[in-house]
C-alpha cells in the first residue's frame, strides 16, 4: 500500500519519487490500476448543481405561490374547503413540475459541461499520453505547461520558468514561481514554492510534478466541502422574467381589490361571495406556468446549441447571444482552416524560394533562382528544432499533427528539405502572445546555439548581425532592414503570414538580443469557406463582425478582404501600437470604425471589449490563450476555443466552440434569437388566458352577473390547459428568418408593445364568446352556464396555440404539422379537458354540469374564432407592411 505524503515540500524530489514508488517514466499500468482502486476518482462533489432541497425551496420561494397561498388560506377561512384543498392541490402540482423541469435543465447543463471533460497530460509506462484529469493517482508524473488548469496537488520535480496562478485558492493574484528545492522550515501551504494546486493554473513555463494528493485529499478538496455557496449574480433573462412576473402579480392584485371594492360598493353581495370573487381574480392573472416553460425554452436552446458544437457553460448565455451586436473574432483557426503551409522561403542576398506540397504532406520541391539547400542549411536547421510539433502517420493521406499548427509548418518544410532533429536540445521555451516568438536551445559541437522562430517585427530588433553567402558574419545595416522589412509587407499583402527566422551563437544565452538574422517564411492559411457566408449572415442581421489577430497588418487585412469582414474602399486596420497611442477619443473613433485589429496584445483586447460595451454594444468575443481569460470574462459573451483554448480560456467563457469555427459563433447566434422567440411566444399564450379571464371577471361583475369560473375553475386552465401546449411551443424551431433583422435589444421586455394589439384581439374575443354563453346559459342555472365559459375559454387556447406558433406568418404557409410536438400536446390536451368534464368524479370537483353533444360543437366551433381572427391580424399586418 502506498501512503500519500503529507509533507512533500520538506523533502528532495528524489525522496518523494521514492515514496510514492514513481520516477521519471512514470507509473506502470499495474500500478495505476491499484491505486486507483486504492484512491478512487480524482474529483471533487459537485458543488455546482444546486442540492435538491434548495430546488425545491426555490419552488415555493416566489410570489405567484405566495399569491395562491393567501388565496387556499381565503377559502379556507370562508369554509370553502374543496376549493382550498384543490388549490394546494394546484400550488403542490405546479411546484413538482417546475421543480422536475429546473432539475431536468440543470442536468442537461452539467452533461452539456462534462463533454468538455478535462483532461490533462502525463507520463506513464514512459510514454507521453493525455488522460481525464479524474483518473489520476497519486505518483503521476505531470507533465504542466501554460494555460493548463492543475488537475491534483503535486510536488514539483522540474521547472522551466514555472509560474502558476494560485488566485482561485489563495486569493492572491499575482503569479508564484515555483522550484524544485526542498524546504528547510515547515510553513503553510500557500507559502509551499515546491508545490503546485490543484484547481490553480500554470501561468508560463513548463513544469514536470509528482502527484502527492487526489480528489478529497488535496487543499481545495479539504475546503471545498466548507466553501460558501456564493448567490449567483441574477442575469438579464432572470430579471426580465422577474419583471414581468411581478407585472402580472401587480395586475392581480390590483383587480382583486377593485372587484372587492366595486362589488362592496355598488353591488349588493354578500361578504362570503366577495372573498370568493377576490380569491378568483387573484389567481386568474398569476401565469403559474411561466417559471417552468421558461426554463425548458431556454434548455432545448442550449441543447440545439451543442449539437452544432457550441457548448454552453452560462445557461443565460443561451438568451444573450440573440443580442450580440458586435463579435471580435480571432483569426488563425476560427477564420482561416489552420493548416499552415509554408510556401516560400527567403534569406539575405538570395531570390525567393517557392515551396511545393500542401499541408501536411512531407514531400515537396524547393523552386527558386540558382536555388543550392546548402545556402538554406541554418534555416532548415532552425525548422528542424525549434518547434514543439509532431506528425502521426496514419492511414494513407491522413495525418494527424500534434502541437501547434504553425510549428508543424516548420517541422513539414524541415522534412521536404530532409533535415532532422539531430542536435540535444537544452532548453525549449515555448510561444508567446506577448512576446510573440519561440526559441529553443541546442548544443552542437560543443556550442550551445538559440535558434528563434517569431513575428518578424519582434525578431527583427532583435538583430544585429547577418552571415554573407561565404559564412562571414556581417552587420545587419538599415538598408538591409528596409529591405528585409519591404519584403515582409509584400508577403502580408498577398496573405503570407510571414515569420523570421534567427539564431544565436555562445555568448549570453539569457538575453534574447544580438541575433543573428537568418531568414522569412511565408505561410499560407486559408480562409475557411464557409466563413465567407457567414459573415455575409452576421451582416444582414445587422451584427459587426472584427478581427483580432496577433498577425501582421497586411496579411490580417488580406484575409479580412477575402472573407468579406473588411468592405472593399475601407482598410480600416489598427495596429496595437497604433491604438496606444490615440486618445481617448480618437481611441473610441477607431474602435467604432475598425474591421481588424492587427499586432494585438492581449491587454488590448480588453480595452477594445470595454469602449465597445460603453458604445452599448454587446459584445461576443473569442479567445484561446491564458492572456484571453480577462478579456474573456470583460466580454458579454466569452467564446473559448476547444481545440486550440487553453483549460484557462476555456474556464473564464461562457461559451466553448468544439470545432473553434466561426461559423459555428453564428449559428449559436442565430439560435439565441430563436430561444428569445419563444420565450416571448410561450408567456405570450400563458398571459392570454390571464388577461381573457380577468376580464371576463370584471366584465361579468360589473354588470352585476355572478362570478363567471370559479377559483379552480381558472387555476386548471391556468395549468392544466394550458400547460401542455406552452411546452410544446417551447420546442419552435424558428422561422428561419431570424438572422435577417438586427438584434434583440438586451434591453426588450419579453412582453412589448408589438404584441398587444394580438393580445387584445385575443383576450376580447375569449371574454366576448364566454360572456355571451354565460349570459344564454345562466336561467339554465349557474353550474351550466360557467361550464360553458370553462369550454369556451379552454378550447379558445387550444386553438390560440396555432395562432402562437408564429406571431407573423398564417399557420397554413408554416405548416399545421410542421411542429408534432404541438400536435401531440393539443390532442392530448383535449383529451384531458374531455376526461374532465365527463368524468363523474371530476365533474363534481370542479362543479361542471353535463351538456349535450351539439352544444360542446357549437362552442367548439365558435372557439375557433381566436385562430380565425389571428390570421386575419396577420395578413393585414403584413398588407400594411407593404403600403409602407
Ligand atoms: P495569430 O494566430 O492570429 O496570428 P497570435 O497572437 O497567435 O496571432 O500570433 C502572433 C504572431 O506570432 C503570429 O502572427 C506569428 O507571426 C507569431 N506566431 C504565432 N504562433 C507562433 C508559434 N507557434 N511559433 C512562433 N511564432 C508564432
Ligand atoms: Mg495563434
Amino acid at each position: 500500500m502506498i501512503q500519500s505524503v503529507k509533507d512533500a515540500y520538506l523533502i528532495s524530489s528524489d525522496q518523494v519519487q521514492e515514496r510514492l514508488e514513481t520516477g521519471k517514466n512514470g507509473l506502470s499500468t499495474d500500478q495505476t490500476i491499484k491505486r486507483q482502486v486504492q484512491f478512487g476518482k480524482n474529483s471533487l462533489p459537485d458543488t455546482e448543481r444546486k442540492s435538491i432541497f434548495k430546488l425545491i425551496i426555490k419552488q415555493f420561494h416566489n410570489l405567484m405561490v405566495y399569491i395562491l397561498l393567501i388565496a387556499a388560506a381565503i377559502s379556507f377561512i370562508t369554509q370553502h374547503y374543496v376549493d382550498a384543498y384543490v388549490i394546494l392541490g394546484i400550488i403542490l402540482l405546479n411546484t413538482i413540475i417546475g421543480f422536475v423541469q429546473e432539475y431536468k435543465a440543470e442536468g442537461a447543463l452539467t452533461a452539456l459541461k462534462s463533454l468538455l471533460v478535462s483532461q490533462c497530460k502525463v507520463i506513464r509506462n514512459n510514454q507521453f499520453v493525455m488522460i481525464k484529469a479524474e483518473d489520476l493517482v497519486p505518483g503521476d508524473l505531470l507533465v504542466l505547461e501554460e494555460g493548463d488548469i492543475i488537475p491534483a496537488d503535486a510536488r514539483v520535480i522540474y521547472q522551466k520558468n514555472g509560474r502558476t496562478s494560485e488566485a482561485s485558492l489563495t486569493g492572491e493574484s499575482v503569479p508564484v514561481q515555483k522550484s524544485e528545492a526542498p524546504h528547510t522550515e515547515p510553513c503553510g501551504f500557500s507559502d509551499q514554492k515546491n508545490m503546485v494546486w490543484k484547481s490553480t493554473y500554470v501561468a508560463s513555463g513548463s513544469i514536470r510534478a509528482i502527484v502527492t494528493a487526489t480528489g478529497l485529499q488535496t487543499q481545495i478538496g479539504q475546503i471545498a466541502t466548507s466553501l460558501k455557496n456564493i448567490a449567483p449574480k441574477k442575469t438579464n433573462f432572470q430579471n426580465k422574467t422577474d419583471k414581468l412576473a411581478v407585472q402580472m402579480a401587480y395586475i392581480a392584485i390590483s383587480s382583486a381589490i377593485i372587484l372587492f371594492i366595486v362589488g362592496y360598493l355598488v353591488l349588493d353581495t354578500s361578504k362570503s361571495e366577495l372573498l370568493l370573487i377576490s380569491i378568483a381574480a387573484l389567481v386568474s392573472a398569476i401565469p403559474e406556468g411561466l417559471p417552468a416553460v421558461l426554463s425548458i425554452v431556454l434548455a432545448v436552446g442550449s441543447y440545439r446549441m451543442s449539437k452544432q458544437n457550441a457548448i454552453i457553460r452560462e445557461i443565460s448565455a443561451t438568451e444573450s447571444l440573440g443580442s450580440v451586436s458586435t463579435i471580435i473574432t480571432d483569426k488563425t483557426g476560427t477564420l482561416t482552416q489552420n493548416t499552415m503551409t509554408i510556401k516560400k522561403i527567403w534569406g539575405i542576398g538570395k531570390a525567393d524560394v517557392e515551396v511545393t506540397g500542401e499541408g501536411w504532406e512531407n514531400k515537396g520541391e524547393f523552386i527558386g533562382k540558382s536555388f543550392n539547400i546548402e545556402h538554406f542549411d541554418d534555416f532548415f536547421e532552425i525548422a528542424a528544432h525549434c518547434h514543439q510539433a509532431s506528425l502521426e502517420e496514419r492511414k494513407k493521406h491522413q495525418t494527424k499533427i500534434i502541437g501547434d499548427p504553425t510549428e508543424v509548418a516548420f517541422l513539414v518544410l524541415a522534412n521536404k528539405a530532409n533535415k532532422q532533429k539531430t542536435l540535444s536540445i537544452i532548453e525549449d521555451i515555448a510561444f508567446n502572445s506577448e512576446l510573440k516568438y519561440r526559441s529553443t536551445k541546442v548544443s552542437k559541437r560543443n556550442t550551445e546555439f538559440k535558434f528563434f522562430i517569431g513575428a518578424p517585427e519582434t525578431i527583427l530588433e532583435r538583430c544585429e548581425f547577418y552571415k554573407d553567402e561565404n559564412g562571414d558574419t556581417q552587420t545587419f545595416t538599415a538598408p538591409l532592414r528596409s529591405e528585409v522589412i519591404s519584403k515582409i509587407q509584400s508577403w502580408s499583402e498577398n496573405s503570407f503570414r510571414v515569420l523570421a527566422l534567427a539564431r544565436k551563437e555562445g555568448i549570453n544565452m539569457e538575453k534574447d538580443e544580438l541575433l543573428e538574422f537568418v531568414g522569412l517564411a511565408g505561410m499560407m492559411d486559408p480562409p475557411r469557406p464557409e466563413v465567407i457566408p457567414a459573415v455575409k449572415s452576421c451582416h444582414n442581421a445587422g451584427i459587426r463582425v472584427i478581427m483580432a489577430t496577433g498577425d501582421h497588418a497586411a496579411t490580417a487585412l488580406s484575409i479580412a478582404q477575402k472573407v468579406g469582414i473588411a468592405r472593399q474602399g475601407r482598410n480600416l486596420v489598427y495596429t496595437d501600437s497604433q491604438l496606444q497611442e490615440m486618445s481617448e477619443e480618437e481611441f473610441t473613433a477607431a474602435v467604432k470604425n475598425a474591421d481588424v485589429f492587427s499586432r494585438l496584445t492581449p491587454l488590448m483586447k480588453l480595452r477594445i471589449a470595454k469602449a465597445l460595451q460603453e458604445e452599448g454594444e454587446l459584445v461576443a468575443m473569442t479567445g484561446d490563450g491564458v492572456n484571453d481569460a480577462p478579456a474573456l470574462k470583460q466580454a458579454d459573451i466569452g467564446i473559448a476555443m476547444g481545440i486550440m483554448g487553453t483549460d484557462v480560456a476555456k474556464d473564464a467563457s461562457m461559451m466553448v466552440l468544439v470545432d473553434d469555427k466561426f461559423s459555428t459563433i453564428v449559428h449559436a447566434i442565430e439560435q439565441g434569437r430563436i430561444v428569445f422567440n419563444n420565450a416571448r411566444r410561450t408567456s405570450f399564450f400563458l398571459i392570454t388566458t390571464n388577461f381573457a379571464e380577468i376580464l371576463t371577471l370584471i366584465t361579468a361583475i360589473s354588470f352585476g352577473l355572478p362570478l363567471p369560473l370559479t377559483a379552480t375553475q381558472i387555476l386548471w386552465i391556468n395549468i392544466v390547459t394550458d400547460g401542455l401546449c406552452d411546452k410544446a411551443l417551447a420546442t419552435e424551431k424558428g422561422t428561419g428568418k431570424e438572422l435577417s433583422t438586427p438584434p434583440i435589444n438586451p434591453k426588450e421586455n419579453i412582453i412589448n408593445k408589438n404584441i398587444i394589439p394580438l393580445l387584445i384581439i385575443n383576450s376580447l374575443i375569449m371574454t366576448g364568446l364566454a360572456l355571451l354563453s354565460f349570459k344564454y346559459y345562466l336561467p339554465e342555472g349557474i353550474e351550466k352556464a360557467r361550464t360553458m365559459v370553462f369550454i369556451i375559454i379552454a378550447f379558445s387556447q387550444l386553438f390560440n396555440v396555432f395562432n402562437m406558433r408564429n406571431l407573423d406568418e398564417s399557420i397554413f404557409k408554416i405548416g399545421l404539422f410542421s411542429n408534432k410536438w404541438v400536435n401531440y400536446a393539443l390532442f392530448l390536451s383535449v383529451l384531458i379537458q374531455i376526461l374532465i368534464l365527463e368524468t363523474p368524479f371530476f365533474a363534481s370537483l370542479f362543479n361542471f354540469e353535463s351538456i349535450e353533444i351539439f352544444e360542446y360543437l357549437f362552442w367548439i366551433a365558435s372557439s375557433s374564432l381566436i385562430l380565425w381572427a389571428g390570421e386575419a391580424y396577420k395578413y393585414f399586418k403584413k398588407f400594411k407592411y407593404q403600403i409602407k
